[in-house]
């Protein structure tokens, strides 16, 4: 995995991968589907910054979510406010 991570300051947060295919990160109990009790957004963005290969981990970015909201719509034709 990758060792070289550097986490924000004071963090001891761990890092999984999940089942919808991404990664995420956090600390406490690690769900059966691969997401951390509590995900911490700071490491999350910590590593689309180091590893942008690596896509969007979980917890997502309001813009990501946003990003992903408008795609969706594209695809149905639909207004994103109503989805
Ligand atoms: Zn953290």
């Amino acid at each position: 995995m990758k060792e070289k991570f550097i986490k924000p300051e004071g963090h001891t947060c761990k890092h999984s991968s999940t089942i919808i295919g991404t990664l995420s990160i956090g600390t406490g109990e690690l769900d059966q589907y691969g997401f951390w009790e509590h995900g911490c957004y700071e490491c999350a963005r910590a590593w689309e910054k180091q590893y942008p290969e690596d896509g969007e981990v979980w917890p997502f970015s309001r813009e990501t979510l946003n990003r992903w909201e408008k795609e969706k719509a594209e695809r149905l034709k639909v207004d994103p406010i109503n989805i």
